[in-house]
């Protein structure tokens, strides 16, 4: 595995690990504090114990603290590639010492009798959740070694054993009886303790390592989404222009022949043309709402939000509703507005997106009913976990969308089989630019609908007061 892959597959728990060094450093200097603390306050309470030695350790402690202290921020400095094995060696080298430094005070406070032993199952714990796996079986190795070749060398009298008067028993010291057992208990204790956390920090090292790689086939799949969506905006923007200029061509070219023909153009023949007129302007009016519909995602792709300002919903309807009078009428539609002027309400919008968004949803609530009904665009405040809401809704009284409908009424090109039968008119572009149009203003879209009966489209916008 090269050093790029190493690095990129590090878990959370060996990032974790190689913080910890800094941490280490920070422990040890309040562990040196604390020895000499002790050691004072344990010369008060037993007369036999002997300080000199606590006061030499505290001293080597601070020495090698320092020294890791200044290794480490040497390391900081190298890439990552290198820093990690280093690191490791760097911990495992602390590691070492202070068993070293710890298997002195365990001398120096009573040997087989000292209050301190527990200290290692700390070291053991330690090293089984931080440490390489292979280096906590060392650990159990180097502290049961260490320790009973202590225990053994102050039993023989090799090494004097330290008694300190009304903590330690001196007859114990001497038991090969108490250190055997003590032995056994002690470290079988280790033992199990350091085999049950190596088997747990395994399996969640496992996890860990299978999540991680789970993450980066999820970051290179949407990545790779990413991509092909830019590439489709492009190929729209590309598609939309290069298509506008000979749809232009042929419908000026048209115009001309009809202008130059005059009324001598016989009825089938204009007939005809009409019908081609018609084609040409609904082909023109598809590609402005695929120009509009890449533009909006070029514009999300790049980050680029809207210019949201505050807006006087009441009076923005308003002239909204008053652009759509007259084709209304055309339609033998009747407008209508519903919302209490003396309470004025205001949104966090963009201006020019927002007039698109009430244009296109009037527009299609006039083009999907039947001449005679009602179009009512509503505006009203709402309050709901805990943020405020101006809901604007547009309902009409047409042809309305069947149940099975609904899921596909925001995607591009869809068209209800009965909106096809009501008119030809339509490119299912509007809604799908409507509703990316509204989520990046922070709001929302939705519908209801019943069939035949009606629909109602709901906006709602961030609410300024
Ligand atoms: P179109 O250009 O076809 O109107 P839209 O994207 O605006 O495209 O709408 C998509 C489809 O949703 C429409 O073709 C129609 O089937 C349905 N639709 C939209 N608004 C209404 C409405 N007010 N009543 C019934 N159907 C509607």
């Amino acid at each position: 595995m090269s050093p790029a892959t190493r690095d990129a597959l590090r878990t959370p728990l060996e990032a974790a690990t190689l913080a910890r060094v800094a941490w280490l450093v920070g422990m040890r200097w309040v562990f040196v504090a604390g020895l000499l603390v002790c050691a004072g306050v344990g010369r008060l309470l037993l007369p036999d114990l002997p300080v000199l030695p606590f006061a030499v350790l505290a001293l080597v402690a601070a020495a090698y603290n320092l020294l890791a202290h200044v290794l480490n921020s040497r390391v900081a400095a190298l890439p990552e590639e290198r820093k990690q094995p280093l690191v490791h060696g760097l911990i495992q080298g602390q590691v070492i010492a202070d068993w070293l430094v710890l298997l002195t005070v365990v001398h120096y406070t009573g040997g087989i009798e000292s209050p301190l032993l527990h200290v290692f199952i700390f070291h053991v714990v330690l090293s089984a959740i931080f440490l390489r796996p292979r280096f906590t079986v060392f650990a159990l190795c180097f502290i049961t070694v260490a320790l009973n070749l202590l225990f053994a060398a102050e039993a023989t009298g090799l090494i004097a054993p330290v008694v300190l008067k009304g903590l330690t028993n001196a007859d114990r010291q001497h038991s090969w009886l108490h250190i055997g057992h003590f032995s056994l208990w002690y470290m079988s204790t280790l033992a199990v303790m350091a085999l049950l956390l190596g088997a747990v920090m395994r399996g969640l090292r496992r996890r860990e390592a299978e999540a991680l790689r789970i993450r980066r086939r999820l970051e290179q799949a949407n990545r790779d989404i990413l991509r092909i969506s830019e590439e489709r905006v492009r190929l729209m923007h590309t598609m939309g222009h290069e298509l506008r200029s000979p749809i232009a061509a042929a419908a000026s070219m048209l115009s001309a022949l009809e202008l130059s023909q005059g009324p001598g153009l016989p009825p089938p023949v204009r007939t005809i043309h009409q019908r081609i007129s018609a084609r040409l302007l609904g082909l023109s009016g598809l590609i402005s709402e695929l120009l509009e519909l890449a533009e909006q995602r070029s514009a999300q792709g790049a980050g680029r939000s809207a210019v949201m300002r505050r807006v006087e919903m009441g009076a923005f309807l308003q002239a909204v509703l008053e652009d759509q009078t007259e084709r209304a009428r055309e339609a033998g539609i009747r407008l209508r507005a519903d919302w209490d002027e003396a309470t004025p309400l205001a949104a966090g919008a963009d201006p020019m997106l927002l007039q698109r968004v009430c244009e296109n949803l009037l527009s299609n609530a006039i083009k999907y009913s039947r001449p005679g009904g009602e179009v009512c665009l509503a505006l009203r405040g709402i309050e709901g976990d805990g943020a405020a809401f101006v809901e604007v809704t547009v309902r009409d009284e047409g042809i309305g969308i069947a149940p099975e409908q609904m899921p596909r009424l925001f995607t591009e090109f869809y068209r209800t089989p009965q909106s096809r039968r009501h008119t030809q008119e339509g490119t299912g572009l509007g809604l799908a630019i409507t509703r990316e149009l509204v989520e990046s203003m922070g709001g929302t879209l939705g519908v209801e609908s019943v069939l035949d009966v009606g629909s109602t489209f709901i906006l709602r916008l961030p609410r300024l007061h």
